[in-house]
């Protein structure tokens, strides 16, 4: 059977974002291998010309409205609900971004299909598509296979390549209708963080406490560490949700992306959403106790070692060679 996969394209003020593009990836590798068709869906305030760079797909969905910078969740439901039922789809891709989260999910209680979320990869084989979920912030991993290689699936952030999904020739274009649904949902506005005392996006070097920093009376102790390397002190969400670190200095998802020379990540498991803020980070040193931590897949180099014994050795060995001692 050949695959008819829809993705939805996410934008936000003229820019479509990384993910839209690896699931466009994804969705013409499995296409092409079945004989099937990727439409984009693009919907909301410059959808129209958005979609003429989506050369990935076969076809562009547009429901163009000039009045909506970020389009309203249930208008994109029953649009997506609208166009499975026309194109005869078999695979819908959404994000599991800030933009799309839930989507998915309320999509599959009003079509029927079944929703996977957390999707890290899709394996297709003549016989069956086998979908692997990363459950627990990535440490369960779950296998599970498409019925009829169907369902609507929540793609992760980073897991497949971009580039795949950025082909230059332009999709046919299908405007579509604005459905007329009643929604209790009304946009306001948007919310961006407030820029903080330092810009860690624009950091050379990043030293990341996680939970394994255990109270925020050892946070100083980054900080020295931080100085001595001439870099600033980020951390993972929990840092942040305890009070320990504000906003600003939050890396992943629903924080701040970082590219530095250097991320020296102590006590942090490395949990997908956290990966996804610092996977363009040209070295990755991990310190953490338990060597089955998530991060040690992607980290360079790696020590199982109590980060609290290692953290004033290593501002001291640094200072050293730095002769600042
Ligand atoms: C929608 C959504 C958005 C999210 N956004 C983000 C985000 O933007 N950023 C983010 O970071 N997370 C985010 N999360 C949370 C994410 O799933 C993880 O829960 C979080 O990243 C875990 O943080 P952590 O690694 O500090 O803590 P844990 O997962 O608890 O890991 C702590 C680690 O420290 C180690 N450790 C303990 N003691 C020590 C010690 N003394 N020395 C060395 N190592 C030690 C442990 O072995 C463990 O690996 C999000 C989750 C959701 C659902």
């Amino acid at each position: 059977m050949s695959a008819s996969i829809i993705v939805l394209v996410e934008h936000l003020k003229g820019n479509i974002p990384e993910i839209s593009y690896e699931m466009l990836g994804v969705a013409r590798k499995i296409a092409d291998a079945s004989g099937g068709k990727v439409y984009a869906l693009i919907a909301g305030k410059g959808s129209s010309a958005l979609a003429t760079g989506l050369g990935a797909a076969d076809v562009a969905l547009v429901l163009e409205d000039s009045s909506a910078d970020v389009m309203n969740d249930d208008v994109l439901i029953e649009a997506l609900k609208q166009a499975i039922n026309e194109k005869q789809a078999t695979l819908v891709l959404v994000g599991c971004t800030n933009i799309s989260f839930g989507i998915g999910t309320r999509l599959a209680l009003r079509s029927g299909m079944p929703f996977i979320n957390w999707v890290k990869d899709i394996k297709t084989t003549e016989g069956e598509m086998v979908v692997t979920s990363a459950l627990f912030g990535g440490k369960v991993l779950s296998d599970i296979v498409l019925k009829d290689k169907k369902g609507i699936l929540g793609i992760l952030s980073g897991v497949f390549p971009p580039d795949a999904g950025k082909i230059a020739k332009q999709p046919s274009i299908e405007h579509i209708a604005k459905p007329e649904i009643k929604s209790k949902i009304t946009f306001r506005s948007l919310m961006e963080p407030k820029a903080g005392d330092i810009d860690i996006s624009r950091m050379d070097v990043l030293v990341s406490v996680g939970r394994g920093i255990q109270s925020p009376d050892n946070i100083p102790l980054a900080e020295e560490l931080a100085n001595a390397l001439g870099g600033a002190v980020s951390s993972s969400r929990p840092v942040v949700d305890q009070g320990w670190l504000p906003l600003t200095r939050q890396v992943g998802k629903s924080g701040m992306n970082v590219s530095p020379e250097l991320y020296l990540a102590l006590g942090i498991s490395g949990a997908p959403e956290h990966y996804e803020g610092m996977k363009g980070a040209k070295l990755v040193v991990a310190i953490n106790t338990d060597p089955k931590a998530p991060i040690f897949d992607f980290a360079h180099y790696g020590a199982v070692v109590d980060c609290l014994e290692i953290i004033e050795l290593l501002k001291e060995e640094i200072q050293k060679r730095k002769g600042t001692q």
